[in-house]
């Protein structure tokens, strides 16, 4: 039973009761399990998600290229150079596809939290050992789709992170006003769709602190640029963005 199929009355039991998965079949590969486990995954998906691999990636936000022509002399994109990023740094695990997705898509959309923990091992492996943090911030769900999926995946992540570093977890931003869903839509739909659609919540003590942001997957970035000058105008010193995965648009320009 999924947690979004589960009704309402259901929802206040705590996580454990429907996480515990008898013997069963892997929900990627679809092999048995050979084990009781609290996620319906083999060991071999858990661990098949591979690191992003690509030739030339621009030095701030991490987006890989092709070729080195869109980079300038300092290793910059074009959205890096003309300042269009709210962020000053990104990294992700992964490239969205394959295990990794499909391990997304079972946390997100059919309420496996248990998940999360395995998610945020890959997210501390793609963050920089020397980046400095004082606060993990996570992307905010609108709280009707948090109220649907029963939880903000963002947030499970940017918890094992903070505990992992070692530094709080602020729930620093909030959603002013409901978007539509970015798939589908280009880059700049995408931006405008978001564009003033989040502000930090009063009583978030983000003055000079140097912000870790954490979502789920990136795709043109516009989310997490909208958080990112949120951040900013809160007083944030800097933000570094860090995602699971992150959609590959090297053939789409
Ligand atoms: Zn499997
Ligand atoms: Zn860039």
């Amino acid at each position: 039973m999924t947690r979004t199929a589960a009704p309402r009355i259901l929802r206040g039991i705590p996580d454990g009761i429907f996480t515990l998965f008898f013997p069963d079949d892997c929900r990627i590969c679809e092999r048995p399990l050979t084990r009781w486990t609290r996620v319906p995954v083999c060991p071999d998906c858990l661990h098949s998600p591979a690191p992003l691999e690509a030739d030339y990636f621009c030095a701030a936000c991490n987006t890989p290229f092709l070729n080195p022509f869109p980079l300038d002399e300092k290793g910059l994109c074009a959205a890096c150079r003309a300042g269009l990023r709210g962020f000053d740094r990104a990294a992700s695990f992964g490239f969205y596809e394959g295990a990794l997705r499909d391990l997304i898509h079972l946390f997100k959309y059919s309420g496996m939290k248990p998940l999360g923990r395995h998610l945020a091992d890959y997210l501390l492996r793609a963050l920089p050992v020397d980046e400095a943090i004082e606060a993990v911030v996570p992307v905010p769900l609108h709280w009707r789709k948090k109220w649907q999926r029963g939880f903000n995946q963002s947030e499970v992540l940017a918890r094992a992170i903070a505990q992992a570093r070692a530094v709080p977890c602020v729930n620093a931003l909030r959603r002013v006003r409901p978007t539509n869903a970015q798939a589908g839509l280009g880059k700049t739909a995408r931006r405008r769709n978001v564009r003033g659609a989040f502000a930090a919540r009063r009583g978030a003590d983000l003055d000079g602190k140097k912000v870790l942001l954490i979502d789920d997957v990136m795709t043109t970035g516009a989310t997490a640029t909208a958080c990112g000058l949120a951040l900013k105008r809160a007083g944030a010193k800097s933000v570094s963005l860090l995602t699971l995965a992150r959609v590959d648009r090297r053939w789409r320009t």
